[in-house]
């Protein structure tokens, strides 16, 4: 079971919206034969993480486009956070990147290199992608986390997990890190499930992270600690996060509005609200004010 999840899990760490997002995974990459290493792609070692949108257009098969032209520079190290109707685009704007799908016109780039030019194995091994549901099988504490790298050393695994603030967890439970979390991780909460996977992505240490943040409430503790780990996961990386969080776009290096087939607005929150477009009118909708 765990060598066939492993490779599709070569980039995402966690599945969308439960077991009707898992399907919906394996079907996309079903539906991926179109996505194959070009005859000379090039095997990346190590991404800086400057990407690119360069008059890209994207629609999936068959429906009106969803991305139309779309120019979209963000830094190396840089935190964007994207918000917008749902529907607009977000998340098929961050398949681009790990080509879940290729571009119809256009080209993403990352480093100035087409993403396309590069074989899929180390282009996906340099983007990290924490989404909403986890993905935890019955095994213990340990086996879970090391699944983000495999054959990582105890002091690695206690280092991920203090940074992703599981440890007081750890050490609370009868076996330590060898304690079985049960299937699926039924004794796990949820957000003690979400920073298991956090710390999974400390272990893989991509240079380039698409976080999709919940949009269920979780209570305040268990939100502050994991915003914490996600705020020191994201230091040093260049991380797209769909944004759901007032905390996050407020704290985002700049936020980016996705909307009618391409980048609405663009900017920090204070100035979006000035212009008071489309990023004031979803804030005033999404968050009361
Ligand atoms: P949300 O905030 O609701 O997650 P989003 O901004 O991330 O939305 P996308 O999920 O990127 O938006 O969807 C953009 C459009 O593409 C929508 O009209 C959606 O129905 C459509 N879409 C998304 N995924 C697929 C797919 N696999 N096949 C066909 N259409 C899709």
């Amino acid at each position: 079971f765990l060598g066939p999840i492993q490779q599709i899990n070569s980039v995402i760490e966690t599945y969308p919206k439960g077991i009707a997002g898992f399907k919906r995974y394996l079907e996309l990459l079903e539906t991926e034969p179109d996505v194959n290493d070009a005859p000379n792609a090039r095997h990346v070692k190590h991404l800086n993480g400057e990407i690119r949108f360069n008059d890209v257009t994207f629609g999936y098969e068959g429906k009106d486009k969803v991305l139309q032209g779309v120019n979209l520079t963000i830094r190396a190290g840089e935190t964007a956070a994207l918000v917008g109707p749902s529907g607009a685009g977000k998340s098929t704007l961050c398949s681009l990147l790990p080509r879940f799908y290729d571009v119809e016109g256009g080209a993403v780039t990352i480093d100035g290199m087409d993403v396309r030019s590069m074989t899929l194995e180390s282009l996906r091994s340099q983007i990290g992608i924490v989404q909403q549901d986890v993905f935890l099988f019955d095994g213990t504490i340990r086996e879970n986390i090391a699944y983000g790298k495999l054959g990582a050393s105890d002091e690695e695994i206690w280092t991920a997990a203090r940074r992703a603030q599981l440890v007081d967890l750890i050490k609370s439970l009868p076996d330590g890190l060898d304690t079985f979390i049960g299937e699926r991780g039924v004794k796990l909460s949820g957000g003690q499930k979400q920073r298991l996977s956090i710390s999974r992505m400390f272990l893989k240490n991509p240079p380039i992270l698409i976080l999709d943040e919940a949009t269920s409430a979780l209570d305040t503790e268990t939100e502050a600690a994991i915003q914490l780990a996600l705020s020191e996961l994201s230091q040093g990386r260049t991380t797209l996060v769909i944004a759901h969080r007032l905390a996050t776009v407020k704290n985002a290096d700049r936020i980016i509005v996705v909307a009618e087939q391409g980048i609405a607005e663009q900017g920090k929150h204070e100035e979006l609200i000035a212009q008071e477009g489309v990023y004031s009118r979803l804030h005033r909708a999404q968050f009361g004010m």
